[in-house]
């Protein structure tokens, strides 16, 4: 994806001053959204799995990712990296995604849903381009903003690198009351989802300190 988006939410949706360990009240938080882009985030869908961003027709038609759903089994997710696996799902025509990886439950995690919300866009200034930890890093295209050194996505059918479309930091509210209603990819982490344009395959991984 050409360029580089902050995902905005509505005041109300991330309004504690500190969000996870970043500072709820940086720029990055209330930039200038753009008209056209109003994406569904968070909530439940059907098999266990929870949505994270639904892209709409209008949105990376370059890429093929406008009608497409990104959603995973957060347990799922949490045990596949204990285990070192990476975790990907097919998405078929009729809007069905299946997950591709059996994923060995090692740890009992929660499964708990983001809360559901709409989200719109801004367009990334300049100086964030390459943004270190200020902020808001729930980000859509551009560079990824890694915690640990950078990895890439390898499409398990054709093998090609997957592109980076988004990445979503821990903080973002959920429905889980025993971690004070706040997601946690790993300690303080960040989730990375990847697409493989050819086969409609996302994959996801997640790094943290
Ligand atoms: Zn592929």
């Amino acid at each position: 994806m050409d360029n580089s988006y902050h995902i905005i939410f509505e005041e109300k949706f991330v309004q504690h001053q500190d969000f996870g360990q970043r500072n709820g009240l940086h720029s990055t938080w209330s930039l200038n959204t753009l008209n056209d882009f109003k994406f569904k985030f968070g909530g439940k869908l059907q098999n266990g799995l929870n949505r994270l961003i639904s892209f709409d027709d209008n949105f990376g038609r370059k890429i093929s990712i406008n009608n497409v759903t990104f959603a995973i089994n957060f347990e799922d997710f949490f045990n596949a990296q204990i285990n070192l696996q990476n975790i990907f799902y097919q998405h078929l025509d009729n809007s069905i995604i299946k997950p591709l990886t059996k994923i060995n439950i090692v740890n009992t995690y929660s499964n708990y849903p983001l809360k559901e919300t709409e989200i719109k866009l801004a367009l990334t200034p300049k100086e964030f381009l390459n943004q270190n930890w200020e902020g808001n890093s729930n980000r859509i295209g551009g560079n990824p903003i890694w915690v640990q050194k950078s990895e890439n996505l390898y499409c398990p059918k054709c093998n090609h690198k997957m592109s980076f479309i988004f990445q979503l930091d821990s903080g973002l509210p959920d429905l889980n009351p025993n971690n004070n209603y706040e997601i946690m990819f790993g300690n303080d982490g960040v989730c990375y989802a990847f697409w493989c344009l050819k086969d409609k395959i996302s994959g996801y991984l997640w790094q943290s300190t």
